[in-house]
């Protein structure tokens, strides 16, 4: 079985290792260099507090993967278990927060629906007056996006990935209705198979093959900031669902500062700035001040970045062969990263067995998007 895959992100990389590791012949094409996308632009954020099944579940078994990761793949990826911590002043986000953490523990995460007292105690910090609940998980936390990009390429070479830099995929070939293979900018590479894992440039590769799909290009920040108080390194990755803005603890006291506060328009995916926007990082050093001591007119931008989410309208991933042979593993908006072990085990189950066992993804397809099929994520960023 010969398979290309079509970007180097964590999502190409994890899917070439497992199609590799279940016997396929695997060539990866990578237009720049391995983890550049948005995978090197991530906060590297892995939690399962999320309010669809369906999420909780790639989290839960990609989980798996992250908490022995160092075992599996012999890279310390700078696993952090510091928890997630979702706060909320709004009575009716914290219902929705209750029923959430019911579905995450019937599903086996270990989440708890806490008190804003509760919620202090494990960051001190937090300005409590205004919230009204939290939940919290300590199962949750982060890790280096670009260390885990290393362990899933040496591993994905040692089961014999042919990963091709430097190698745009320009066109994707088809015999009637069966995807035959692509057209990179040096050669043709034949394929039973062509995995789509271009992230927010999936679209585009899609469209290669015939197929319009939903998934838009979104530009999200990261602020590295100097905390005006003592960030303690233990602190969760907390975030305000009810204006957008998150912080977690990075090295050396540093804190990652982000979050959405404004419209989001469509971008030119081949000319957005990579840089980080000032106003930007003022207004999320504001936001994470007014529920924290950590931030405020004391702390110090240091530097920061812009990448890309891939968004589809209901914020899930599709993961589905679209069209037979083509098989696609994008749309992650910010999860990406975190879903991707159950996401390339999914894919070589989808292309070695023909069908998906480990997670139910049926409700992942792109015909969801014909329908109205009330699949809503809420915690998003
Ligand atoms: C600011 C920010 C914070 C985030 N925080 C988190 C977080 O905390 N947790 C989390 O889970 N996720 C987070 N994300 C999202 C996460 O980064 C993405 O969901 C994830 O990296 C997607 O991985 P990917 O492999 O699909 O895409 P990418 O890493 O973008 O990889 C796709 C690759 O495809 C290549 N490519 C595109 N077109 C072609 C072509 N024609 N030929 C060859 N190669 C091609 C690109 O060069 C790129 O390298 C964040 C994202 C941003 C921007």
């Amino acid at each position: 079985m010969q398979v290309t895959v079509v970007g180097g992100g964590i999502v190409g990389l994890s899917s070439a290792y497992y199609l590799a590791r279940g016997g396929a012949d695997v060539t990866l094409c990578e237009k720049g260099s391995l983890g550049m996308g948005s995978t090197a632009r991530s906060a590297g954020g892995i939690r399962t507090q999320f309010s669809t099944a369906v999420n909780v579940e790639l989290s839960l078994r990609s989980l798996e993967v992250w908490d022995s990761f160092h075992e599996r793949f012999d890279v310390d990826i700078a696993h952090k278990r510091n928890g997630y911590l979702l706060v909320t002043g709004d009575e009716e986000t914290a219902e929705r927060y209750r029923e959430d953490v019911k579905m995450q523990n019937e599903l086996g995460a270990e989440s708890q629906f806490i008190t804003p007292e509760e919620a202090k105690e494990h960051s001190p910090g937090l300005e409590i007056d205004d919230l009204v609940a939290a939940t919290y998980n300590g199962q949750d936390g982060f890790a280096d996006p670009n260390l885990a990009v290393q362990g899933y390429a040496a591993k994905a070479r040692e089961e014999g990935v042919d990963i091709r830099t430097k190698t745009a995929v320009t066109d994707v070939h088809t015999d009637g209705d069966a995807i035959t293979g692509v057209e990179t900018d040096e050669e043709r590479i034949n394929a039973d198979f062509v995995v789509n894992a271009a992230g927010a440039w999936s679209r585009t590769v899609a469209d290669m093959a015939g197929v319009d799909l939903p998934i838009h290009p979104r530009r999200r920040q990261l602020a590295v900031v100097d905390p005006q108080r003592i960030l303690p390194q233990d602190v969760p990755l907390t975030i305000n669902l009810d204006t957008g803005s998150y912080f977690r603890p990075e090295r050396d006291g540093v804190a990652l500062v982000g979050g959405h506060f404004s419209d989001d328009p469509d971008i030119d995916i081949d000319r957005y700035s990579d840089s980080l926007d000032i106003e930007w990082a003022a207004t999320a050093v504001e936001q994470a001040a007014e529920y924290t001591a950590y931030f405020g007119g004391d702390s110090r931008i240091r530097r920061g970045w812009a990448g890309l989410y891939a968004v589809t309208p209901d914020h899930h991933p599709i993961i589905e062969e679209t069209v037979p042979g083509l098989v696609t593993a994008a749309g992650f908006s910010g999860h990406g990263f975190q879903h991707s072990p159950a996401t390339g085990q999914l894919v070589a189950e989808l292309i070695l067995d023909g069908e998906p066992s480990l997670v139910d993804i049926s409700s992942l397809s792109s015909s969801r998007f014909e329908d109205d099929t009330g699949l809503v994520e809420h915690n998003v960023v």
